[in-house]
């Protein structure tokens, strides 16, 4: 069986004039080294859960994406962190939301997955949770950059200026970070992890730790891994609806993956995804200038892309 992985850094306003040199490199690097993670596990004869969750680590502790450290900030100067991980052989799912403290929110939601009897924890129970099962706990301080405090300072500045109404990161310039895979035994995997939207209020959490909006995977169709305007998302149902296109209609995966696409922007959202299918495909797609994103295959395929066009 051929193994595939694909992954992303988030889709947005990601073009050549808006990334320095070092950002474009920095990037590139990271998505290079989250590849080299995943992909080893899956030419190992490894399993797809494992090179996902794998990849998309490497991902939350690299500053320069919005997800573990470098995520986005809330309105109120916090960070919260939504994670999730699906297996696509057994379809278990794993899920955690509004963390403070765990260092890897993907880590925690296969620990939900595995160890707990729920799909999804939210907040202080997911906290100890945690605890209860070991995973390294950090000073919020540790997920916050310059950058995204600068973000936040923006955004809030234009609030101001828009007479307080209430404002979120519209350019959704760096996102989350997702990775799907399919392993040599023909098994799925979609792991997703972000910081959510710069701005946002009131407990407010996305679709990237809801299964079947942000992330999903099934054996018997493909595996998902979402970014962008997840209120969109959450609403299209987008996960779910590319593999249920896949599945019930017999749609190819780039093919369903670009009619959900199609029905977030006719709703007015916008972003990316990733899908990887039984037969060894990696796909993805967006709606948005650029995704940072990258994909390897047995076949020897290996592509590393952050704009529209490479
Ligand atoms: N989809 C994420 C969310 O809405 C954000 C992103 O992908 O940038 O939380």
């Amino acid at each position: 069986m051929p193994w595939s992985l694909v992954i992303h850094g988030g889709a947005g306003s990601i073009e050549r004039h808006r990334l320095t040199p070092e950002q474009d490199a920095g990037v590139r690097a990271a998505l290079a080294l989250a590849l080299d993670r995943g992909g080893a596990i899956l030419s190992a004869g490894g399993s797809a859960l494992d090179a996902v969750e794998a990849a998309v680590q490497v991902l939350e502790d690299d500053p320069h994406f919005n997800a573990g450290r470098g995520a986005a900030f809330g309105r109120d100067g916090t960070i919260e962190l939504d994670a999730a991980i699906m297996d696509g052989h057994h379809r278990a799912a794993g899920a955690a939301a509004g963390l403070t403290t765990t260092r890897s929110p993907v880590a925690l939601a296969r620990r939900v997955m595995e160890a707990s009897p729920h799909v999804l924890l939210s907040g202080t129970g997911a906290e100890s949770f945690a605890r209860e099962q070991g995973l390294e706990a950090v000073d919020p301080a540790w997920f916050a950059t310059p950058e995204r405090r600068r973000q936040l300072d923006e955004l809030l500045a234009r609030a101001r200026d828009a007479n307080g109404a209430d404002a979120f990161d519209v350019d959704m310039k760096y996102g989350t970070v997702g990775a799907v895979a399919c392993d040599a035994a023909g098994h799925l995997a979609a792991a997703t992890s972000t910081g959510g939207v710069t701005g946002k209020r009131w407990g407010r959490i996305g679709d990237s730790p809801l299964i079947g909006a942000g992330t999903f995977a099934d054996d018997r169709a493909c595996a998902v891994s979402c970014t962008g305007s997840g209120e969109f998302f959450i609403r299209v149902g987008v996960a779910h609806e590319i593999a249920a296109r896949i599945r019930l209609a017999g749609d190819s995966p780039q093919a369903a993956a670009e009619a959900v696409m199609a029905e977030v922007k006719a709703l007015g959202g916008t972003g990316g995804v990733i899908v990887t299918a039984p037969g060894g495909e990696a796909v993805w797609t967006f709606t948005t200038p650029g995704m940072y994103r990258a994909r390897a295959t047995a076949a020897g395929l290996r592509e590393v892309a952050v704009y529209g066009d490479e």
